[in-house]
Parts: C-alpha cells; sequence; structure tokens
C-alpha cells in the first residue's frame, strides 16, 4: 500500500531524526535532541502498539550490581572499566528519578539482598573478603559508607528456607516499571515528539543525503539521521552490533496475607532474582537453565524454567506461605560478551544506542542520551 500526498506531507515530512524503537533508550534519546533543540523534528517508529521489548517487562530493580555480578565482571574487566559502569548505572538512576520523578516512578529505597546457599559458601566468603574495598569504592560513587554489610540476622524474618548467607545493600531501590514508561511516553508527547506505532522497520538504507527507512507496510521513508534503539531485537537491522537476544521469563503471585518478602533479591549469582509489589511477589530469572532456547528474540515461557521459578518460591523464598500464580511473561534482553553497552555511529547517519543488558533501567536513560548527543553534533 503506497502512502497518500496527504500522509506524506503531514506526517513524514521534514523529520530531522528518527528513532527506532519507543523503550527506554528511544524515549530518552528523543527528549534528549528536543532538550538540546526544541525546533527538532523528532519522530519514534515502534512496532508494538506499547513499547514492547524489555523496558515495559522488567523487574523494576533500580540496581548497579551485587557483590558476586561485580565479582564476576572483575575476572573478565579490568577494575577502572567495572566501577566506571557501576558509575554510570548510579548517575543514570539519578537521571531517571530526576526526569521522571520518585513519584512518578514509584521509587522505594527498600535496599536489595543477594541470597547465599550451601553451595554458594565460596562465593559468600569471597564477597566477605571484598565488602570493604567495595565500600570504599562505592563511598567515592554513590556517596554513601557502608554499601553492603552482611546481614546474616535478617534470614530468619524473611522466612527464606536452605539460606545461609545475606548480603544486603543499602542504595538499591525499586520502581514501578509500568508507571516509569507511561510518564516517559507523555514526558515525549508533551515536548511534541511523534510516536507512531505498528511500524517495523525492515532495513536501513543509508543514502547520501539521508536515511531510508523499509517497513513492513513497504513504506520507504526518509529521514536526515536514524538512531537505532532496539536492544534485544537489533540483529534484525545492524549486522555488526554484536548483541545476543536473551529472554527472561517471569512470573507473579497473587497478594499473599501477611507477606514477608520486602526489597529487591538477588539469588544464583543474579540468575534469579525477586521482589515484593503490590503484596505481590515478582520473581524472574532462570535463562541458566537453557541458555540456547533463551537466546531468541521470540517472546513466550517454558515449562522449564516456569517450574523452576514455582520451585523457588516453594522451597526458598515463601516455604511457610500458600501463594497462587496469577500471571507470567517475558521480556528481552541486549547482550554481549561484554557489559558495555554500544553506542555509537555505524555509518554517515545511522548510530546505534543498544546491548543495555540486565541493568538496562539504570543505564537507559544516560544510554539514549550518549545516542542522541551522538546524533545531534551531526545534524
Ligand atoms: C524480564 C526482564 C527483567 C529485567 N529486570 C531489570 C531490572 O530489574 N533492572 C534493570 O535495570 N534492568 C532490567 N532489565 C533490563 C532492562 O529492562 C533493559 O535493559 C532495558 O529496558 C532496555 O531498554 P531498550 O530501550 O534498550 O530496549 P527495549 O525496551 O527492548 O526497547 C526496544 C523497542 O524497540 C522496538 N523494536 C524492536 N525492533 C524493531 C523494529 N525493527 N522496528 C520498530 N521497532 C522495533 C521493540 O518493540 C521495543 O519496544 C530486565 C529485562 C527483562 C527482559
Amino acid at each position: 500500500m503506497n502512502l497518500s500526498y496527504w500522509e506524506k506531507e503531514s506526517f513524514f515530512k521534514n523529520i530531522d531524526v528518527a528513532i527506532i524503537g519507543s523503550g527506554i533508550v528511544g524515549l530518552s534519546a528523543a527528549i534528549r535532541l528536543k532538550e538540546l533543540s526544541p525546533q527538532l523534528n523528532i519522530m519514534i517508529l515502534e512496532r508494538g502498539s506499547l513499547p514492547i521489548g524489555a523496558s515495559t517487562r522488567n523487574a523494576g530493580f533500580a540496581c548497579f550490581g551485587s557483590m558476586t555480578e561485580l565479582l564476576d565482571d572483575l575476572e573478565n574487566e579490568k577494575e577502572d572499566a567495572v566501577f566506571s559502569l557501576v558509575e554510570k548505572r548510579w548517575k543514570g538512576l539519578l537521571r531517571l528519578r530526576q526526569r521522571v520523578g520518585n513519584k512518578n516512578l514509584k521509587y522505594k529505597e527498600l535496599g536489595g539482598y543477594e541470597l547465599f546457599r550451601e553451595e554458594d559458601l565460596s562465593d559468600f566468603e569471597q564477597c566477605a573478603a571484598h565488602i570493604d574495598t567495595f565500600n570504599k569504592k562505592l563511598e567515592t560513587i554513590i556517596g554513601q559508607k557502608e554499601t553492603y554489610k552482611i546481614v546474616d540476622n535478617k534470614i530468619s524474618s524473611f522466612g527464606f528456607k536452605k539460606i545461609k548467607h545475606l548480603i544486603h545493600n543499602q542504595a538499591e531501590g525499586q520502581i514501578h516499571t509500568g508507571e516509569m514508561m507511561r510518564t516517559l511516553l507523555q514526558i515525549a508527547k508533551e515536548k511534541g515528539i511523534q510516536i507512531l506505532n505498528g511500524i517495523f522497520i525492515k532495513k536501513i538504507n543509508d543514502i547520501e543525503d539521508g536515511v531510508e527507512l523499509v517497513t513492513n507496510q513497504e513504506w520507504n521513508l526518509k529521514f536526515k539521521k536514524v538512531l537505532v534503539a532496539t536492544n534485544g531485537f537489533a540483529k534484525i537491522l545492524i549486522d555488526n552490533t554484536k548483541v545476543i537476544s536473551a529472554r527472561n521469563q517471569v512470573l507473579i503471585t497473587k497478594p499473599i496475607r501477611n507477606n514477608p518478602i520486602e526489597g529487591c533479591f538477588h539469588y544464583d549469582k543474579g540468575y534469579f532474582y525477586f521482589r515484593n509489589i503490590d503484596g505481590r511477589v515478582l520473581l524472574g530469572g532462570g535463562r541458566n537453565l537453557a541458555k540456547e532456547a533463551e537466546a531468541t528474540p521470540e517472546f513466550g515461557t517454558t515449562e522449564i524454567i516456569q517450574n523452576a521459578l514455582i520451585d523457588l518460591l516453594k522451597n526458598v523464598i515463601l516455604p511457610n506461605h500458600n501463594f497462587e500464580i496469577e500471571s507470567t511473561w517475558s521480556g528481552i534482553l541486549g547482550v554481549g560478551t561484554t557489559k558495555k553497552p554500544i553506542v555509537e555511529q555505524v555509518s554517515k547517519n545511522v548510530s546505534v544506542a543498544v546491548r543495555l543488558g540486565g541493568m538496562g533501567v539504570a543505564i537507559g536513560s544516560l544510554v539514549g542520551e550518549e545516542g542522541a548527543e551522538l546524533i545531534f553534533k551531526d545534524l
């Protein structure tokens, strides 16, 4: 179907920048471009009726790294690189809170906890040995003393079974993911950013004087500059972005009487995570149980992972409570061999801001802004 003259004139003429994807990165990039220059005409093209990728489907942890995650990262990256990413996550969270507002985010600084079983003893000992150095490092980033602390005395108050040690992170918070995205969409609209839903970009052609985007309706849309913010789906558009799709499955219980869970919790080196929300428990993860099958951009849930999540609830998290599962869902992450996001120009008029990994709520605002600034300097 061809576009009519009217559609071309009124919707697609003179757009300075098109952003593909309306997740936290695409929206933050668009808002930043408008902050840099309110006259710019910005359009976001989103394939879903909602921004359905990771940003509306995550767990809402406002976190910057549990101790085992950071120790794991130190095995693969230099200390400076690991802590500069921690700093970026922390600053990203501050930017998100400033832009969206703590009230809109329903931000709660309830703290985070890392759980250790008998079989995690050597990991726990390693963490215990690094607490002082990590706390000193973090003091320079977040300005708080004693970020991490061993709190084994709290295990019984949560009612956990099979848990031997607990490390508290006092600076971790939680947000309401849906409200974050609803508010970001509202801010974008108030700034005059056009968001078109139901447009899947099949192909990007960087031509001399601009970029042509081919849509699923076979429209050829032309823009001056394009930013790709499609994270876990980036491979479809840009070959060389080195982004691997990683599905993450989640479940949520119905409200639980006397729910003992309060805060954000990391289990099994962060492969599982859970939190309280509206009297319920939200639990996700388990990708390590079926790594190959979960390396997919397709949404869906599987028996093997959902059963593992339910087992964890029954035997470790809520052994003394009756619970019912209300619903399940999945979201798609973009991961790679390193945790550093990719923000770069890939051709004359096309840039990408992708590979957010598992802490995109934290870094998404800054990654979007970096993408915007990369494009802005060339406009
Ligand atoms: C289950 C789960 C739990 C998580 N928990 C946390 C957490 O607690 N804390 C945290 O910090 N991070 C968490 N994350 C990670 C975080 O959600 C992501 O890193 C972040 O949301 C990525 O944002 P994004 O904008 O880059 O990508 P997305 O939110 O995935 O947005 C990409 C958008 O691009 C659109 N799109 C894709 N391809 C096309 C195309 N060809 N044409 C048009 N549109 C297209 C998609 O529909 C999507 O809306 C979690 C992720 C998942 C999946």
